[in-house]
């Protein structure tokens, strides 16, 4: 299904990432598995799409690095010809209320975040001009749509993925390009584990289906945006969330 496509996964090391980049992978997608710090763990998940009968690499950079994701998009397009496929993962949270939050901790997730959903789109969308195709998929969260004490910088990054999402998909339709983001629920990932229990069953109890997400449900939405029967989805945001921003 998505035999022949080039696919650039940011922080698919780990977590959703990772099994974004197994099922794209398992589609038929050539898939570079972009880490920061993870250069072991990605090298796994490569070690993994391979031993599937998959083809990928990985590429170390910092997505909240303008410059850096400049040279990595140049460098892979350059080395595969195209890249058809961008999923923005990469996300880290720096929990704490408004009023004890510091600015390095508020930029610091506007930068990866945000800043790095920016930074890899803006240096692919000429690219994808010329292809006149492409599908770009950002990774939002439930918590970008109806906010979260304790995360007003993660939320803010999330909520602007959204804007940002929606604007692309304005100026790239007319090529055929589709931006569409998927927006998380409760995922259990490494992300999440630092939870209390507490704070676990609180957030169930708002969950329709009254458990948590897996990374696989995740990735099957991305999956599908990724592929062909997805061409007429555009500046969507897609839940995958058991239904708690219902
Ligand atoms: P995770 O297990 O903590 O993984 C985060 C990933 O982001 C890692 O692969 C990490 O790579 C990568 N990353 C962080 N900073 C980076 C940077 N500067 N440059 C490149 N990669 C970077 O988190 P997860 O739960 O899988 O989350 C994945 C995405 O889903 C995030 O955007 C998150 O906000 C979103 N999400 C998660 C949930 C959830 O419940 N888990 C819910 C909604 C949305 P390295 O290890 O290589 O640094």
């Amino acid at each position: 299904m998505l035999n022949g496509k080039v696919a650039l996964v940011t922080g698919a090391a780990r977590g959703i990432g990772r099994e974004i980049a197994l099922t794209l992978a398992e589609k038929g997608a050539f898939v570079i598995v972009n880490y920061n710090g993870s250069k072991e763990k990605a090298q796994m998940t490569v070690d993994e799409i391979k031993a599937a009968g998959g083809s990928a690499v990985s590429y170390g950079c910092n997505v909240a690095d303008f410059t850096a994701c400049g040279e990595m998009i140049a460098s892979l397009v350059k080395e595969y010809g195209h890249i058809d496929i961008l999923v923005n993962n990469a996300g880290i949270t720096r929990d704490n209320l408004l009023m004890k939050m510091s600015e390095e901790d508020f930029d610091k997730v506007i930068d990866v975040n945000l800043k790095g959903c920016f930074n890899t789109m803006k240096h692919l969308s000429r690219q994808l001009l010329k292809q006149k195709g492409g599908k770009i998929i950002n990774i939002s969260s439930v918590t970008g749509v109806m906010g979260n004490a304790g995360q007003a910088n993660y939320c803010a990054s999330k909520a602007g993925i959204i804007g940002l999402t929606k604007s692309a998909a304005r100026e790239l339709g007319s090529r055929g390009i589709t931006v569409n983001a998927v927006a998380p629920g409760f995922i259990e990932t490494e992300m999440t584990e630092v939870l209390s229990d507490t704070v676990r069953e609180a957030m169930k109890e708002q969950i329709l289906l009254k458990r948590t997400g897996t990374a696989r449900e995740v990735a099957g939405v991305v999956a599908f945006l990724a592929s062909k029967e997805a061409d007429y989805i555009t500046g969507q945001v897609i839940s995958v969330d058991g239904g708690m921003a219902v």
